[in-house]
């Protein structure tokens, strides 16, 4: 029956992406290898993520941040007390999440078991027992952010992403490309299925039922690949073309502005639903890094087109207010209002707001 081995293993300094947007893992004769079904269940062993443990925790959210895409794709698990050798994991005809030691850099797998008859056969998704992983929402406890945490959830997505049948994304910043970044408002993190995941599950699975849809801001941008992963970095602030002097603080940087200037601010913007967005952006200073439509409105711009399958790194054009001083934050909320998208609000509003950090200077 020609069933055929594959793996994918997510590095742990590892700067992640694909080839395309919506690149399948797998094809047969130019057609993507998919389930027969759109809900994959996966065993879990208790005795690997014990309840109430931070490996059940993790689970638990990637699980439900996951199953907010829109496409008709679910995941499922159910937990049994029985074991197996993780020997013999692969091939047994089970979906299996592990939770065990994995060769070097590894910090998650996924191993499938198709054919071009049958297409997708078994999956099996293991997290890598050695990093310091945390159930912490708190970014400063990431290494994204100067700490010395794992980011759990976003690999378990990404491996989750390769248990439906796609690949790595090469050409933006997206879960598929790299699990190293996070939605971030304030001091908590989220994490999200992406663009890219989202898109090729639809192409693969259909659209879900309803009309789900999803916006989201960044602070992290696409800055180029690294093999068949991409590279994440954060965005910026410019002035004419230029950085202006910054310095690292909470593991991201501390522009030092001058009042009264114009300056071009950065952010990424995404659309992990199913239909064509207009929506507009704020712009707001806050004395800390939790923005709220309560801070200070700076700007406001209409109708930001964000298509279904695009996510992309723009500058809007800022003054600073005369009357800033001192460590301050300028922000961003995008749809604000929460206007319905073709009929329907956000799953989520989680992601649609973010920040940089600032420091106003003396010129
Ligand atoms: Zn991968």
């Amino acid at each position: 029956m020609n069933k055929l081995l594959s793996l994918c293993v997510a590095f742990m300094l590892a700067l992640v992406t694909a080839d395309v947007l919506s690149v399948p893992a797998h094809t047969c004769n130019g057609q993507p290898l998919v389930w027969s079904s759109d809900t994959l269940n996966f065993k879990v062993p208790s005795r690997h993520y014990p309840q109430d443990s931070i490996q059940y925790h993790n689970l638990n959210l990637a699980l439900s941040h996951f199953n907010r895409n829109p496409s008709n794709f679910r995941i499922s698990t159910s937990y049994e007390a029985r074991t197996r050798k993780n020997t013999g994991m692969n091939g047994n005809g089970v979906n299996e999440i592990l939770f065990s030691s994995l060769d070097g850099d590894a910090i998650g797998r996924e191993l499938k078991i198709f054919s071009c008859s049958e297409g997708l056969i078994e999956s099996d998704v293991i997290l890598a027992t050695a990093p310091d992983w945390t159930t912490s929402s708190s970014a400063l406890r990431y290494l994204e952010y100067g700490g010395d945490h794992e980011n759990a959830v976003g690999v378990l997505l990404h491996e989750f992403g390769h248990a439906a049948g796609v690949g790595h994304t090469v050409d933006s910043m997206s879960n598929m490309g790299s699990a190293h970044y996070f939605y971030r408002n304030g001091s908590t993190i989220y994490e999200g299925v992406g663009e890219d995941l989202s898109v090729s599950l639809r192409s693969l699975y259909g659209n879900g039922e309803s009309s789900k849809q999803d916006l989201a801001v960044s602070h992290y941008r696409y800055v180029g690949n690294d093999g068949e992963y991409a590279l994440v970095g954060f965005t910026r602030i410019l002035e004419g073309g230029t950085e202006p002097f910054s310095v690292i603080s909470g593991g991201m940087p501390v522009y030092h502005l001058v009042r009264g200037e114009a300056y071009d601010l950065e952010f990424t913007y995404e659309n992990m639903g199913q239909n064509s967005a207009f929506v507009s952006v704020e712009f707001y200073l806050s004395s800390n890094n939790y923005i709220s439509p309560g801070d200070r409105l700076i700007a406001r711009f209409e109708g930001l087109h964000i298509g279904p399958n695009i996510v992309f790194t723009k500058k809007y054009n800022i003054t600073l207010p005369m009357n800033a001083h001192g460590r301050m934050h300028l922000g961003v909320i995008v749809n604000r209002e929460m206007a319905e998208i073709n009929g329907s609000k956000e799953s989520t509003l989680a992601n649609n707001r973010t920040f940089h950090q600032i420091l106003v200077v003396d010129e």
